[in-house]
C-alpha cells in the first residue's frame, strides 16, 4: 500500500498553466504547498500560489534538483520531452515518490498512432487512419486512402494545431513533400453529429470515479463551449462512460483524464485522451460536488472518494484572447447574476488563440439552449 499524501506536503506538477492554476487553487485550499516546474516564470500558476522553479524540460540537473523538493508529482500538461519523462520514472523508482498518471500513460497520449493502436487493443472504436513517416509509407498504403481526410502531426499536437484538411492526392503529396520531417497520421473524416469528453478518475486501488459526458463545441479547432450533459441518448452517456472505465483500467491508470469521442449515427468513436484534468471538465468547478482538481488531488494523493460524482447542469464558455476585451468590459451584468462564475488565469497578453479563462454558467432549468448572457 503506498502511502497517502496529506494537507503539508509539498506536490509538484510539470507545468505552469491555468491547469496547474487551478490544481494549485485545489492543492492550497486544501492546506497543500504547490511548487510547479516550467521554463516561464510569473506564472498562471505561480500567481496562484505555487512556487516556481524555472528551467527547460531538457534540463534534467534542474529537473532533479525539483524532484528534490516535492513529495508527489502531477501533470497539467503531456507534451513534455521524453528526457524529461525518464528522468522523472528513475527519480521516482529510487526515491518512491508518488507520480500521477506514469509516463507510460503520458507516452500513450503523446503519439496519435501508439494511442490508437492501444485503443484498439482493447476493444474501443476508432477512425480508420494510416500512420506515415516516409513517401514510402505513403506509397505502400496510397491505394488504400480516402479523399477528403485529416493529416495530423503524429506527436505532441493540441488545439488543432499541426492539422490539415486535405482534399485530393495531389495536395496530400505536396504537403509530405514540403515537410523536412514526415511523421503524420492520415485520418479518415468523421462526420459526427456530436463531440463529447467525458473526465475520468482512477484511484491507486483500483476504484473509479466519473462524470456523465459533457457535449463540446469548437471554433476555430479550440473547444468554445462545453454543455454538461451532453443532451445525448442514454445508451451513449452508459457507452462512453464504459469506454473511460476500459481506458482507464486498460492504462492501469492513476489521475484525472479527459477522453474524447465523437458521435456519429449512434455509433460511439474514440478520438483521444488527454492524462490530465480536461477544459471539457470545468464545469465541476461549480457545478459539481467535487472539481476534476480536486479529483486530481485526491488521486495523487492516494485518497479514493467514497461517494459518486454529481453534478448540475453548466455550460462553460472559454474566454479567447481575441474577445478578452469585449468580454470583460460586458462582465459586469454577467457577474450580477449568482449563476455565472468566472475564472480568470491571469495571462498578461490577450493573444489570439490564447485562453484567457472561462465562465461556468449554472443551468437552472436545462432548456437545452445556450443562455442568452453569452450571446453577444
Ligand atoms: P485538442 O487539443 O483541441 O483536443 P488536438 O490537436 O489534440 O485538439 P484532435 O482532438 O484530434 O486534436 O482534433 C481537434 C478537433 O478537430 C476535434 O475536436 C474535431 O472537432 C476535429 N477532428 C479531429 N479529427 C477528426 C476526424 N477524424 N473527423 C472529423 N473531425 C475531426
Ligand atoms: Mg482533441
Amino acid at each position: 500500500m503506498k502511502k497517502i499524501l496529506l494537507p503539508g506536503n509539498t506536490l509538484g506538477v510539470m507545468g505552469s498553466g491555468q491547469l496547474g492554476r487551478m490544481f494549485s487553487q485545489s492543492a492550497i485550499r486544501h492546506g497543500y504547498k504547490v511548487h510547479v516546474y516550467s521554463p516561464d516564470t510569473a506564472t498562471p500558476s505561480g500567481k496562484a500560489g505555487a512556487s516556481e522553479s524555472v528551467g527547460s524540460y531538457e534540463n534534467t540537473k534542474k529537473l532533479r534538483k525539483f524532484l528534490n523538493e516535492i513529495d508527489g508529482l502531477t501533470f497539467e500538461f503531456e507534451n513534455i520531452p521524453e528526457i524529461a519523462l525518464s528522468t522523472i520514472e528513475d527519480f521516482a523508482k529510487k526515491n518512491s515518490i508518488p507520480i500521477s498518471p506514469s509516463p507510460h500513460a503520458i507516452r500513450i497520449a503523446q503519439e496519435r498512432s501508439v494511442e490508437k493502436t492501444f485503443f484498439r487493443k482493447i476493444g474501443l472504436k476508432t477512425a480508420e487512419f494510416f500512420l506515415i513517416r516516409s513517401l514510402k509509407d505513403f506509397e505502400a498504403n496510397k491505394g488504400w486512402i480516402q479523399y477528403p481526410c485529416i493529416v495530423k502531426e503524429n506527436k505532441f499536437g493540441y488545439d488543432g494545431k499541426g492539422q490539415y484538411r486535405i482534399k485530393r492526392e495531389s495536395d496530400l503529396i505536396r504537403l509530405l513533400k514540403s515537410k523536412k520531417k514526415i511523421d503524420f497520421i492520415i485520418e479518415e473524416i468523421i462526420p459526427f453529429e456530436k463531440e463529447i469528453s467525458v473526465i475520468g478518475a482512477r484511484f491507486l486501488n483500483g476504484s473509479t470515479a466519473m462524470f456523465k459526458p459533457s457535449e463540446n463545441i469548437h471554433t476555430n479547432h479550440i473547444l468554445d463551449f462545453s454543455i454538461y450533459p451532453a443532451r445525448i441518448e442514454k445508451e451513449i452517456i452508459t457507452k462512453a462512460m464504459k469506454s473511460t472505465e476500459i481506458l482507464m483500467d486498460g492504462l492501469n491508470y492513476v489521475g484525472v483524464l479527459g477522453f474524447e469521442f465523437f458521435i456519429k449515427k449512434g455509433e460511439l468513436i474514440c478520438n483521444e485522451f488527454a492524462p490530465r484534468p480536461h477544459n471539457s471538465g470545468h464545469f465541476s468547478m461549480d457545478a459539481a460536488n467535487l472539481s476534476q482538481f480536486d479529483l486530481q488531488l485526491r488521486t495523487l494523493c492516494n485518497i479514493p472518494i467514497d461517494k459518486s460524482l454529481e453534478s448540475v447542469p453548466c455550460i462553460m464558455k472559454n474566454i479567447m484572447g481575441e474577445h478578452f476585451l469585449k468580454d470583460m468590459n460586458s462582465s459586469a451584468k454577467r457577474l450580477a447574476d449568482p449563476d455565472f462564475r468566472l475564472h480568470l488565469y491571469q495571462k498578461d497578453i490577450p493573444k489570439k488563440g490564447r485562453k484567457m479563462g472561462h465562465w461556468n454558467y449554472i443551468v437552472k432549468e436545462n432548456s437545452g439552449n445556450l443562455p442568452e448572457a453569452f450571446e453577444n
